[in-house]
């Protein structure tokens, strides 16, 4: 009714008020979540999650507000933030002599249509010292279907200059065949959706097939949503070794990830 609409007009409005004061104030936090070697359990590296913690409102997962910020573009701004946390943690990490992994960072579609993000990147991985295949990006699936042009030109760019490229949320939208036939990702990372219904025998033919077809081109793959015992050994029966999901570790603070590389160093 028109209640609920002022309500989530007002819920939006307080987000986009209060974004850039939330980063200011270190309100906005970046997680990881390990991805693992199925094979050997072993960290092989991780992905940057952001997460909100409002001092009124507890804990806001992305899902509450990364959606209202791509529509009003703040995205941007909490993007970047999150991209220069894990720079400044790889960089001090190397520094320290400690042990590093890749880790992968979301990019949001909107920095194809807004800025130079590219540019920004390079800096980063300058100014910290890191070398850019330590930052694997991330683009979801969908993305891939608009602007195409715009973001091939983006993406060659930047992996001139080093970075890697994985596309997100493979299978959860639009086919993205053709894309993997004319372009260049060095990865795709398939969608919790399609592994959900793993016990289903037309899903099984449909993932051995994705998996050897993306073998086949060369592509790396990791399997997002790992949750079952099940689902990590017919990915592994099927050639794929690569997983990020509950079963083996959920999204933690940066610190506690650094921690638990030490640990597997030992
Ligand atoms: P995503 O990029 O597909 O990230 C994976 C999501 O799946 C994460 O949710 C992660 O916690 C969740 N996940 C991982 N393993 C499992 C599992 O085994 N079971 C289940 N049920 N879930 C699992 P999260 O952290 O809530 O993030 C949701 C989405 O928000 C992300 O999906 C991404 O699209 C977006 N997002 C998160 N951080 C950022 C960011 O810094 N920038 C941008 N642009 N988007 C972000
Ligand atoms: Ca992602
Ligand atoms: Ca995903």
């Amino acid at each position: 009714g028109k209640r609920d609409h002022s309500t989530v007009m007002h819920a939006c409005k307080k987000i986009e008020n209060e974004i850039l004061g939330a980063i200011e104030s270190d309100y906005i936090k970046t997680y990881v979540q390990p991805k693992v070697d199925m094979r050997s359990g072993k960290i092989v590296g991780g992905e940057a999650l952001v997460r909100w913690l409002h001092p009124a409102d507890g804990f806001i997962y992305p899902d509450k507000f990364i959606p209202v910020l791509e529509k009003s573009g703040y995205i941007l701004d909490v993007d970047k933030h999150i991209w220069k946390s894990i720079c400044m943690f790889l960089g001090s990490r190397k520094e320290n002599n400690k042990p590093i992994v890749p880790i992968s960072v979301n990019v949001s579609r909107m920095h194809v249509y807004h800025g130079t993000f590219t540019k920004y990147l390079c800096r980063l991985v300058e100014k910290f010292n890191i070398s850019p295949e330590y930052i694997p990006l991330e683009v979801t699936e969908s993305a891939f279907t608009e602007k195409e042009w715009d973001l091939y030109k983006k993406m060659h760019y930047l992996q001139r200059k080093g970075f890697r490229v994985s596309m997100d949320d493979f299978g959860s939208g639009y086919s993205s065949l053709n894309m993997l036939k004319d372009e260049n990702v060095d990865e795709v990372k398939i969608d919790k959706k399609f592994i959900d219904t793993i016990n289903d025998n037309n899903s099984r033919i449909v993932i051995r097939h994705v998996i050897s077809m993306l073998r086949e081109l060369g592509i790396d793959i990791i399997v997002e949503g790992v949750e079952t015992k099940e689902q990590a050994d017919f990915l592994m029966e099927n050639g794929c070794f690569y997983a990020q999901g509950y079963l083996y570790y959920k999204p933690m603070p940066i610190d506690e990830f650094g921690e638990l590389l030490e640990k597997q160093q030992k």
